[in-house]
């Protein structure tokens, strides 16, 4: 296939997470909901269904709003809505990991809103880098197993997950690579980088692993277009179609990220060596860095998005900031304090899942562009 060809396959997923959930269960198979970060996708995956990745949609909020104050992340309050309404039905179960304040208080909520597709929470440690810290990420995974075995009737087996920790952490691979050959394609537009990352969370990550390997090679074969102005994001979620085709408008190209949705996502791969495959996991979550929801005292990886920036050749850093997201506002003095060290010019914009008119965004976009 050509890479246009891919290119709008992988917009099709991405669009249309409805049809692919009903493709999988018509096929037989039970779906399992993720809530963002770090699920355990790789148990699910094992357990022989299908983890579905679950980051919200942008939409009108109405029942959610009975459930939660205003003040709290939009990818919460759509993810509960959408929930409420229906959109999931058929799910086996949802799985929401603890890494924030506003994951650790959506699935009480979700219990009584959505009873039809049953809660489990997956309880992470603010320490995870001691011995005891791993203890207890693998204490948190073992009760995501006796939850699925019990309310989704799945059978979990170690070895079963040694094999998915390898189509884990081949999809890993290709989504790094992706990034450094897209960087040299500036003819493929960001509104389409972002379908190739969305569409991942909608996919078997084997599946996925396949449609970038072959995007990665017809684009091989392809000339690249001419250079656009480059720059990198940061944030936990950047695909929001409105915003996307203000940079592709204005003539900017993201040649790396640091984005929760995106790369953060496959940035750790799970050790080769460990007791059982359940412990290689646990300290795949202890070797994890760099993104706002872990911990981090000395917050490293304000200093490695400068770094990166740099070294991508990324001539500013657009911050997209979620609103009312805790971990990335108190990060953001942080970052823009690393890449003034380093003469990167950084800018924020501020996102929800309701907006319709991304004008502000673009006067404060377009004026960005600039001064790169
Ligand atoms: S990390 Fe931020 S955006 Fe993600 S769920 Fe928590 S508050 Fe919301």
């Amino acid at each position: 296939m050509k890479a246009q060809e891919l290119l709008n396959r992988f917009h099709e997923i991405a669009t249309c997470p409805k049809a692919q959930m009903a493709h999988y269960l018509d096929s037989g198979k039970k779906v399992v909901l993720t809530a963002p970060v770090y699920t355990p996708e790789e148990i699910i995956h094992a357990m022989g269904a299908v983890p579905f990745g679950v980051w919200g949609a942008d939409i009108e909020l109405n029942e959610s709003k009975r459930y939660f104050p205003a003040f709290i992340c939009s990818i919460m309050q759509s993810l509960l809505e959408l929930g409420i309404k229906g959109t999931y039905e058929g799910a086996s179960a949802i799985v929401i990991p603890s890494l924030c304040d506003s994951l650790k208080v959506i699935g009480q909520n979700w219990k009584y809103a959505v009873p039809s597709i049953p809660f489990i929470p997956m309880t992470y440690p603010q320490n995870r880098k001691p011995d005891y810290g791993v203890a207890f990420t693998k204490a948190g995974y073992e009760r995501v197993i006796a939850d699925l075995e019990k309310t989704a009737g799945l059978k979990f087996d170690d070895a079963a997950l040694g094999k998915s920790i390898e189509v884990y952490n081949a999809h890993n691979a290709v989504m790094r690579e992706l990034v450094c050959v897209l960087a040299n394609h500036p003819e493929v537009s960001n509104a389409a980088r972002s379908d190739v990352f969305k569409s991942a969370f909608f996919m078997l990550k084997e599946e996925h692993t396949e449609l970038v390997r072959e995007l990665i090679a017809a684009l091989g074969e392809e000339e690249s277009g001419p250079a656009k102005t480059k720059i990198m994001t940061s944030g936990i979620l950047a695909d929001a179609p409105g915003l996307v085709s203000i940079l592709d408008d204005c003539g900017l190209q993201i040649v790396c990220d640091d984005v929760a949705a995106e790369s953060r996502q496959y940035a750790t791969d799970t050790p080769a060596e460990g007791e059982t495959n359940l412990d290689r996991l646990a300290v795949k979550f202890k070797e994890m860095d760099n993104c706002s929801v872990l911990y981090d005292a000395d917050k490293k990886r304000c200093a490695k998005i400068a770094a990166d920036a740099k070294a991508a050749g990324a001539k500013g850093v657009l911050v997209v900031l979620t609103k009312f997201c805790d971990p990335e506002e108190f990060d953001y003095p942080l970052i823009k304090k690393a890449c003034d060290a380093e003469g990167i010019p950084v800018t924020v914009i501020e996102v929800d899942r309701q907006m319709v008119n991304y004008e502000q965004a673009r006067t404060a976009i377009e004026t960005f562009r600039d001064i790169l």
